[in-house]
C-alpha cells in the first residue's frame, strides 16, 4: 500500500466493538453522514484476549467469523476494514502515524474497563487535535436517561421498565440506516487476521441463529421457561456482539410479545446498573450481605460445574452451558441459585464460570443475573426464598425430557447421588444469611 497517498487524505475511522453489522449502526451512520471517507477498524484487544484461558474460544471464533463476513460486503465495493491485534492505544498511535486522521466514531460501551479505555483513547486523540464521537446503540435507554423521580437510578425492576415504557418515543426505535451509506468508506485493500494469526484455534462450539419471526415470539410467555422447548429467541450472543441492532429487535417484537420485551428490558436495567454502581463488578450491591461466610468446598465447586451434583434439573443445565455455550434462562436460575444457596459458594466464583464459558457473557447481564440469585443484588428475591431443585424439576421439566437429553446416564449407577441434602443445605444458608444481616 502506499502511504504517502494515504497520508495526504483526510479520513475518519469507525471503530466498530460489540455492534458488528452493516445495518442500523448508529455509529457507523454518523460516520458516513460526515465529511471524509471512512476506514473502519476492529482491534483484537490483547488485554482483553490475553485473559482467555481457552486457546478455542468460540466467541473469538464468533468474531473473527463476523468480521470476515464484513470484509467480504466491504470488498464487493472495493472497501475494506483495516483489524489490528494490539493494545487499543497502540492500535490508534498507528492509525494516527499512518493517516491523515479528523475524526473517530464508535458506539458507546458501559463496562468500566471499556469506560477506562475510551477515556485514555479520547485523550489521546485530543492531543492531537482530532475529534471521538461515541453515540448509544448497544440499549435502548443509556446511563441516566431513566431515572427515579428524585434523580437517581432505578434500584427495582418494575418500577425501571414502566418508566421506560413511557419514555419510548418514536426515535427511540429508529433505523439508522448505515447500510445505505458505504459509498462514503474509505477505498482500501485490507486482510482480516486469521485465528492462528491471533493466537487461537477453532472451537466445536458455535453460536445459533436467532429466531423473532412472530410466530415464534408470540407464544413467548407460556413457552419461556420450559427448557425442554425451544421458547426463547437465542438472541443473546447477537446482542452481545452485536450482529443485529436491539432498535430492530424492538421495532420487530413490540406488538407481538410484552414479556419478551420486558427482557429486552432487563438487559438495559442491568446496563445501567452496572454504569451507575461500577463496584458490582467486584462487591455485592447491597453491603449488608457482605459478611456472608460462603463455605467455598472446591470440591463441591468442581461437582456443579462439571454437571455431577446428583440433582439432574442443575447438572442437565450446567452440561447444556459446558457443551454449547449457551444455558436456559431458567437453568441459569437454578445452577445460580443452587451454587450459592445449597453448596454455600460465593456467588462470584460461579460467575467467573459463567464468564468463561457463556457465548452471550455480558458482564452487566451476568453480575445482574449471579446477584439476584444470591439474593445480594437489585430486586434481590428475599434471602430466605430459596429454589427447591427437585419441585424446579417437576415443574419446569415434567416429562423429564431436558434433563434426559443432557444426562445419559441418568437412572443408572453411574449416576452421582446427592451431593448435599436439599433440607439441610436451606437451613445452612437460612443461619448463614441471618447471622450476617443481624
Ligand atoms: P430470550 O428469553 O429470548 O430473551 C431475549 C433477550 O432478552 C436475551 O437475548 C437477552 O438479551 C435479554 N434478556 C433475557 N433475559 C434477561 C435477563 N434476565 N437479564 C438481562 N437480559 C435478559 N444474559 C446475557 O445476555 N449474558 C449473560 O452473561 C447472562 N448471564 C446470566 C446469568 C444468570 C445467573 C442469569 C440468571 C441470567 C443471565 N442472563 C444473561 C440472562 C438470560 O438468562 C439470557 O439473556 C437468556 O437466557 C438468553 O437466551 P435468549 O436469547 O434465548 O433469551
Amino acid at each position: 500500500m502506499k502511504s504517502n497517498s494515504r497520508a495526504k487524505q483526510p479520513i475518519s475511522v469507525f471503530w466498530f466493538r460489540r455492534d458488528l453489522r452493516l445495518e442500523d449502526n448508529r455509529g457507523l451512520f454518523e460516520a458516513l453522514n460526515s465529511e471524509f471517507p471512512v476506514l473502519p477498524i476492529f482491534i483484537f484487544d490483547t488485554n482483553i484476549l490475553e485473559e482467555l484461558e481457552n486457546k478455542a474460544d468460540a466467541r473469538v471464533q464468533f468474531i473473527q467469523q463476523q468480521l470476515v463476513r464484513l470484509q467480504n460486503q466491504f470488498r464487493k465495493r472495493q472497501k475494506g476494514m483495516r483489524v489490528f491485534h494490539d493494545t487499543p492505544i497502540r492500535a490508534w498511535q498507528q492509525i494516527v502515524k499512518e493517516y491523515n486522521l479528523k475524526s473517530a466514531f464508535t458506539n458507546r460501551d458501559y463496562e468500566p474497563y471499556a469506560q477506562q479505555r475510551d477515556k485514555e483513547i479520547y485523550e489521546f486523540l485530543q492531543e492531537h487535535n482530532i475529534k471521538f464521537k461515541g453515540y448509544k446503540d448497544q440499549v435502548i435507554f443509556e446511563k441516566s436517561e431513566i431515572l427515579t423521580q428524585q434523580n437517581e437510578a432505578y434500584s427495582v425492576f418494575t418500577p425501571y421498565a414502566k418508566n421506560w415504557k413511557s419514555s419510548v418515543t418514536k426515535s427511540s426505535f429508529k433505523h439508522y440506516k448505515s447500510e445505505e451509506l458505504l459509498q462514503n468508506l474509505l477505498t482500501t485493500e485490507t486482510e482480516i487476521p486469521t485465528l492462528q494469526d491471533i493466537g487461537f484455534t477453532t472451537s466445536k462450539i458455535t453460536v445459533p441463529d436467532y429466531s423473532i419471526s412472530a410466530s415464534h415470539i408470540k407464544d413467548y410467555k407460556k413457552q419461556r421457561n420450559f427448557p425442554a422447548i425451544d421458547g426463547t429467541s437465542k438472541l443473546s450472543p447477537h446482542l452481545r456482539f452485536g450482529t443485529i441492532s436491539v432498535r430492530e429487535v424492538c421495532r420487530k417484537t413490540k406488538d407481538v410479545s410484552e414479556a419478551f420485551l420486558n427482557e429486552i428490558i432487563w438487559r438495559d436495567f442491568y446496563s445501567q446498573v452496572l454504569y451507575h454502581h461500577p463496584k458490582v463488578v467486584t462487591e455485592n450491591y447491597r453491603e449488608k450481605y457482605d459478611a456472608v461466610k460462603w463455605r467455598n468446598n472446591e470440591k463441591e465447586f468442581q461437582a456443579w460445574c462439571d454437571g455431577k451434583t446428583g440433582f439432574p434439573i442443575v447438572d442437565a443445565g450446567m452440561r447444556q452451558l459446558n457443551q454449547t455455550g449457551w444455558m436456559h434462562n431458567r437453568l441459569r436460575m437454578i445452577t445460580a441459585s443452587f451454587l450459592c444457596k445449597d453448596l454455600l459458594i460465593d456467588w462470584r466464583w460461579g460467575e467467573a464460570y459463567f464468564a468463561k464459558h457463556l457465548l452471550d457473557y455480558d458482564l452487566a447481564s451476568n453480575n445482574g443475573g449471579w446477584q439476584w440469585a444470591a439474593g445480594t443484588g437489585t430486586d434481590a428475591a428475599p434471602y430466605f426464598r430459596i429454589f427447591n431443585p427437585t419441585s424446579q424439576l417437576k415443574k419446569y421439566d415434567p416429562e423429564q425430557r431436558f434433563i434426559k437429553k443432557w444426562l445419559p446416564e441418568y437412572g443408572t449407577d453411574d449416576y452421582p447421588d446427592e451431593i448435599v441434602n436439599h433440607k439441610e443445605a436451606r437451613e445452612r444458608t437460612l443461619t448463614a444469611y441471618k447471622t450476617a444481616i443481624n
